[in-house]
């Protein structure tokens, strides 16, 4: 029987991880992990100075009082007790594009999996407001099927997102550079004091052809294959020859 995590960063009770639970249910023993309460855009992080806590929410469904990387090494090393199969992180309410995965709690999840060698797949859908899962969950489950049949490298996970509505279009897409742009919005709060809200505009015209953006723009899902080695592998002979030749001359 296989065995597959599911987690999230909008926390145990959104609907996109309630609709994913219902369509992957045919594929295997569903066990639910997902942190206790939202923790969109905390990225990677991890709690140090501060116990980690979980408790239980029916048949095998656990919330974790915790961030995605939290909740995932719980899952994985204490409250499942063995490697699942597959992993899976979503379905995340809004979009994980370019530049903005580095922030995501949602593909954090799936690094966090992948860490441990489980294939892991992060699946968002590019909507906010009024959203049918449905259609991301359909096809999230067709994927994780695929996925375990060809299984993935160690160390990479799929960065799936899905458009609102789907054309039927499916792409394999590389991270878009730079299309967003953070903005600080300023406001005044009723004693007169400036606060700011962060905001981000998206110039899609701008989104480089077979780019996670540009996929999402014509209505296509975007698949991006993406690793979380950050070695720079172009750089590592011209700083040995510079940097270390030059920094040994000088000593
Ligand atoms: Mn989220």
């Amino acid at each position: 029987m296989l065995r597959i995590l599911l987690t999230n960063d909008d926390g145990i009770d959104a609907q996109g991880l309630h609709v994913l639970e219902a369509a992957v249910a045919g594929l295997g023993e569903i066990h639910v992990v997902a942190p206790l309460t939202e923790q969109s855009g905390t990225s990677r992080a991890i709690t140090l100075r501060r116990p980690l806590r979980y408790e239980t929410r029916g048949v095998r469904r656990y919330a974790v009082e915790g961030t995605p990387a939290d909740t995932v090494m719980m899952a994985i090393s204490q409250i499942l007790g063995f490697q699942p199969d597959l992993a899976i992180s979503g379905i995340n309410s809004g979009p994980n594009l370019g530049e903005n995965i580095y922030y995501s709690g949602t593909v954090a999840a799936a690094a966090e999996a992948a860490k441990y060698g489980v294939p892991a797949i992060a699946l968002s859908v590019n909507a906010r407001s009024d959203i049918d899962y449905l259609a991301t969950a359909e096809f999230g489950a067709r994927l994780a099927a695929k996925v375990i049949e060809d299984g993935l490298p160690a160390g990479v996970a799929l960065n799936v997102n899905v458009p609102h509505p789907w054309d039927g279009g499916i792409e394999i897409t590389r991270q878009s550079r730079r299309i967003s742009r953070s903005v600080m919005i300023e406001t005044a709060d009723p004693h007169g004091r400036p606060y700011y809200w962060m905001h981000e505009e998206v110039p899609l015209a701008d989104a480089e052809p077979g780019t996670d953006y540009a996929a999402i723009r014509d209505g296509h899902i975007s698949i991006t294959p993406i690793r979380f080695d950050h070695t720079e592998e172009a750089l590592l002979e011209p700083l040995k020859r510079s940097v270390v030749a030059s920094l040994l001359q000088t000593r």
